[in-house]
């Protein structure tokens, strides 16, 4: 299948992220369960207008599932999901927000960190991942996406299936080099210590799988 390509604002973020030039790559994980967190609320702000739409809470949690043996990190919601189009928009372009312009700017004056202050969003998995698979369901959608990634060459969308509506984003951990260890973003007490540390404060419950030990 052809690769699509990153726009080039895009491109270079995610250039930064492969090359982990950051020191805090845990921080990944607090925005993927940041925007897990924005796709369940998104449900259930719409719940709040649409009569047919019942925001029943037992239903609606994040779940972070470990894979040691496959060195995988998974994490799913039961969010709004997204479409092809969603894929296609949300994913292929990195959001130009204010604060990523600023961040950029201070960073290449004092080469001091500042990436752990604001959201650097979804392509911060690319600091710990280097196979990054989003499979998809949107909220009044039969069909699934497999939105896929292994970096700043392009990525790729094609049907797949899903049995419900939410995310499942699925990180193929890095091996570790001399420099970098990795292996402990497979580990579950060192994650719930950084869901701890980021992520006390999501009003969603996060599950905690652990399978593969
Ligand atoms: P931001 O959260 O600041 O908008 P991100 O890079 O973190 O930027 O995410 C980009 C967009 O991708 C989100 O705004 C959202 O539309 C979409 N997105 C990312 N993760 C999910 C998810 N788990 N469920 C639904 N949409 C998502
Ligand atoms: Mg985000």
């Amino acid at each position: 299948m052809a690769k699509q390509q990153f726009k080039a604002e895009s491109k270079r973020l995610l250039e930064m992220m492969i090359n982990s030039i950051y020191t805090q790559k845990e921080i990944f994980l607090r925005e993927l369960i940041s925007n897990a967190s924005d796709a369940i609320d998104k449900i259930y702000y719409r719940a709040l207008t649409d009569d047919q739409l019942v925001f029943d809470k037992s239903q609606y949690y994040i779940q972070v599932a470990p894979d040691k043996e496959n060195r995988t990190l998974t994490l799913s919601d039961t969010g709004i999901g997204m479409s092809r189009e969603d894929l296609e928009e949300h994913l292929g372009v990195i959001a130009k927000s204010g604060s990523l312009a600023f961040k950029k700017e201070n960073e290449a004056q004092d080469g001091h960190n500042i990436i752990g202050q604001f959201g650097v969003g979804f392509y911060s998995a690319f600091m710990v991942a280097d196979t990054v698979t989003v499979v998809s369901r949107a909220l009044g959608s039969d069909q699934a996406y497999k939105w896929e990634s292994t970096g700043a060459d392009g990525y790729t969308i094609e049907p797949a299936s899903k049995e419900t509506v939410g995310t499942d984003i699925i990180l193929k951990i890095k091996e570790n080099t001399e420099d970098d260890q990795y292996d402990e973003y497979l580990d579950d007490y060192r994650l719930k210590a950084i869901i701890k540390k980021y992520s006390d404060f999501i009003r969603y419950p996060i599950k905690m799988n652990v399978t593969g030990r």
